[in-house]
């Protein structure tokens, strides 16, 4: 197509965008890493995913939905309560084609069992492309997910929902889940006085027949059109897991009234209410006084999805960044070919390397731990270390990201402020920072030997890499050590860099090398760029990146 011209000017060396292109197939990393973590199969699946997400009609709807964010509507116009949220056409399209591709539940099976088989490294390809165009709907997606894991331990209920909940149609019309072609679920923990500390919430449920009557209110409750929600309330036997429907059994809409909308830095398609349930009608998952133990069920799903939906923002970052410099002459050469540029360029593509191949190496233990005792450990150990390094670290990430573009970065027009505003929330909900390092801790006290042996098994794996002895020596000692709270993040961060390491050595030995020379032998300066790399392996590390 033609553009039409300026009067006063031509407009040149300018990026052309970066759609229309096979998510999958231009990120060579990621391709190996699902390779490598028993995805192999469902290669032509996910560049047929990686095309229709990398369209730049996909993209215009990820655009559409963060500019037309969503609207409470509390009352009708005479009056009458309403309790509902509108979200933009483009956001239900989302929402649908995420559905269609099973991304809401591809890891279970029909009847709410792991599906394993490679299940999670398949969905979590699809999940970390579909971060690359648009993060808010992912919410619900991933609660949804999520749920089935505390629902596990309610199997009546279980076997209710599942056949709603493993339907690969969206339903977004307000009405009693039961009937419906598919539902999502949301998730109620954080109160006003607590978040972090959920046996602090004041939320009270009482019996009613056989369901309860939940009095109280959430300060966070997001994706508040989800057909039900996964709430925490203090009931006789103690803080319990609740399933709480939009509608009662008789029909009637539950009486869950949103506040208001937050007004968020970022995540801005998804909306976040604060609600009060006011004598809401709830059934009980998992026994009295279990709430924390069922609810985590889920949690520990959602905080995989933090890690995954990071470094799909870091990826697009990256790419964008390498394509924006291919194309952009300054002083008579592409950015891409200038020495100082090339070793920012490749530091990032390092980074993004290893995380990929760090969260598909955990995607695999979730998939490995119904039937192995060694990969639960893994996954219980390294799932809070993982969340916290990679969701921590793509906030810098996506600043530098943004800076390849120039000015071009910054404006709303392109996809990287979107990102960067994006990117903190995965660090700070399902357990802030420091939450996840005292989580590492806790499963150090509570399987202390299983931990031990996690660390030893990294040590085997990441044997000759440089540093990864002295890093295997160091977190041992570190954690063994009295005062381990205090130091907590030195040993976790560096537990996370050995833990990345020893996956980029399963799945590409001479990029595990350059990462562990780079972050486990030394300690990686505070920018990217401020590496020696020699320049074969810039060049290969650019070329893997982004063919
Ligand atoms: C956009 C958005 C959407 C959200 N959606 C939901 C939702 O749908 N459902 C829901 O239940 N919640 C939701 N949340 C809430 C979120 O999970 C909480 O904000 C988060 O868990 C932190 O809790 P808090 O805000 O109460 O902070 P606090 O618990 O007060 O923590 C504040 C800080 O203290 C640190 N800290 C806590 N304990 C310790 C300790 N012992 N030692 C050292 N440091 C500590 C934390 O790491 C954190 O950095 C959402 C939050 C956001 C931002």
């Amino acid at each position: 197509m033609t553009q039409p011209t300026f009067a006063t000017h031509e407009v040149f060396n300018q990026s052309p965008p970066f759609e229309d292109v096979d998510l999958f197939a231009v990120d060579r990393p990621l391709v190996e890493a699902v390779r490598a973590n028993g995805g192999a199969a469902a290669e032509r699946e996910l560049s047929e995913f990686g095309r229709h997400w990398g369209s730049a009609a996909m993209a215009d709807r990820g655009r559409l939905a963060n500019e037309n964010t969503p609207k409470l509507r509390s009352f009708d116009a005479k009056g009458n309560r309403r309790d509902q949220v509108e979200f933009h056409p483009a956001y239900h399209e989302l929402m649908a084609h995420g559905a269609h591709a099973g991304v809401h539940n591809s890891t279970w099976t029909a009847d709410g069992k792991p599906a394993g088989d490679g299940a999670e490294v398949i969905r979590a390809a699809k999940f970390y492309m579909a971060a690359q165009i648009e993060t808010g709907h992912l919410c619900p997606i991933t609660m949804t997910r999520a749920s089935v894991g505390a629902l596990a331990m309610q199997p009546d209920l279980l076997a209710r929902v599942m056949p709603v909940l493993s339907t690969k149609s969206y339903d977004p019309s307000f009405a009693p889940w039961w009937g419906k072609r598919g539902m999502t679920l949301g998730m109620g923990m954080t109160e006003k006085q607590g978040g972090t500390d959920v046996r602090a919430n004041m939320t009270r449920a009482v019996r009613d027949g056989d369901g309860y009557r939940i009095t109280g209110h959430k300060w966070f409750m997001s994706a508040p059109m989800c057909d039900a929600f996964l709430v925490l309330a203090q009931a006789e036997g103690g803080l319990t897991c609740f399933f709480m429907p939009r509608f009662a059994p008789d029909g009637s809409v539950n009486t869950i009234q949103f506040q208001r909308l937050k007004d968020k830095l970022g995540n801005r398609s998804n909306a976040s209410s604060e609600v009060e349930f006011v004598g809401a009608y709830a059934e009980r998952v998992g026994e009295e006084g279990k709430g924390i133990r069922t609810i985590i069920q889920m949690v520990q799903l959602t905080r995989q999805d933090c890690a995954i939906a990071s470094v799909g923002l870091m990826r697009s970052g990256l790419a964008h960044a390498l394509h924006h410099a291919r194309h952009r002459s300054v002083f008579q050469k592409h950015l891409a070919d200038q020495p100082l540029m090339q070793a920012v360029l490749s530091d990032m593509a390092l980074h993004v390397e290893a995380s990929t191949a760090l969260v598909m190496r955990l995607c695999c233990a979730f998939d490995r731990t119904p039937h192995d005792a060694a990969e639960a450990a893994y996954m219980r150990l390294l799932t809070p270390a993982i969340k916290y390094w990679i969701c921590k670290s793509a906030p810098p990430f996506l600043f530098e990201a943004m800076e390849c573009l120039g000015g071009n970065g910054y404006v709303e027009d392109g996809i990287l402020a979107r990102h960067y505003r994006e990117s903190p929330v995965n660090a700070i909900w399902e357990g802030s920072g420091n939450v996840m390092c005292l989580d590492v801790l806790r499963a150090l006290s509570r399987e202390g030997e299983a931990a031990m042996a996690v660390l030893q098994a990294l040590a085997a794996e990441s044997k000759g890499l440089p540093g990864a002895g002295e890093a295997v020596s160091f977190i041992g000692k570190t954690f063994l050590r009295a005062d381990g709270e205090r130091v907590a993040r030195l040993a976790v961060e560096k537990l996370a860099l050995l833990a990345a390491a020893a996956a980029l050595n399963g799945v590409s030995p001479r990029q595990a090398e350059l990462f562990a020379a780079t972050r486990l032998a030394t300690n990686h300066a505070g920018m990217y760029g401020a590496v020696e790399l020699d320049s074969a392996d810039v060049r290969a590390l650019l070329e893997r990146a982004l063919p």
